[in-house]
């Protein structure tokens, strides 16, 4: 069974889930692919949990789809690592995406540093435009999202509706652990952010993504000192 956002009563993603309730990963990534086949794209950060996914696409869907934001303040070593991505899985459709305005055309707009004194409008100038645009061309799409990640993603579910995006939201990794995250990368040799090993667990642009402590909440060093958690990508309505 298909969902489109417009058409799909919450009885409709209550069924679906239910039916999905039991099934691993790969099999709701079969489901996903055989009820949108082209028309779903997964939008990557290329953190840990990205590169798990990436692999389990490429086993179902050899020419995915997937859109990575480039907000022009990527850390070096995340493109580097989109690079090595590109290489390993050459028949995947990986595009980066860029903001409407260049980083010199933002400061001339909005101040040299809007990161600092806005970043939701920082966020939503670099992320949230340009992902709405993306995800305007397909009927549904995917992320990485697990619900030990934080309170406001502890009720994710495989299938959801997506009101911020009007669209369909499909998280094969919900009931994963950080743990079993990195057993599947070390178990498959798969390429990761070197800098995961320098104590960023979870890692953004680099004005905003600093290093957090052992024992600390893995997302603490995003945007740290400030009440922000969120870019606004997995916010409902
Ligand atoms: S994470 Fe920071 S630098 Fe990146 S778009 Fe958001 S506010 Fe701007």
């Amino acid at each position: 069974m298909k969902l489109a956002y417009q058409q799909a009563a919450a009885e409709d993603y209550e069924a679906i889930n239910q039916k999905l309730e039991k099934k691993d990963s790969l099999e709701v990534l079969k489901w996903a692919y055989q009820a949108y086949g082209d028309d779903i794209v997964y939008a990557c950060s290329f953190g840990a949990e990205g590169m798990v996914l990436i692999d389990m696409i490429y086993k179902v869907k050899k020419e995915a789809a997937i859109v990575f934001l480039d907000t022009d303040f990527h850390f070096k070593e995340t493109y580097e690592l989109i690079d090595q991505v590109k290489q390993r899985y050459p028949s995947l459709r990986i595009e980066l995406t860029k903001p409407g305005l260049t980083p010199a055309e933002q400061a001339e707009a909005h101040g040299s540093e809007l990161w600092k004194v806005n970043p939701d409008l920082c966020c939503k100038i670099r992320k949230l435009i340009p992902l709405e645009q993306e995800l305007n061309k397909y009927t549904a799409w995917m992320s990485g999202l697990r619900r030990e990640q934080s309170s406001t993603r502890a009720n994710t579910q495989f299938v959801n509706q997506d009101q911020r995006f009007q669209s369909i939201k499909i998280c094969p990794l919900i009931h994963w652990t950080e743990e079993e995250i990195w057993m599947y990368i070390n178990l498959h040799q798969l390429p990761y952010n070197s800098l995961h090993d320098r104590n960023y667990p979870s890692i953004g642009c680099e004005y905003c993504t600093k290093p957090v402590q052992k024992g600390e909440d893995p997302r603490s060093g995003r945007w740290a000192n400030t009440n922000k958690t969120e870019c606004g990508l997995h916010q409902q309505g």
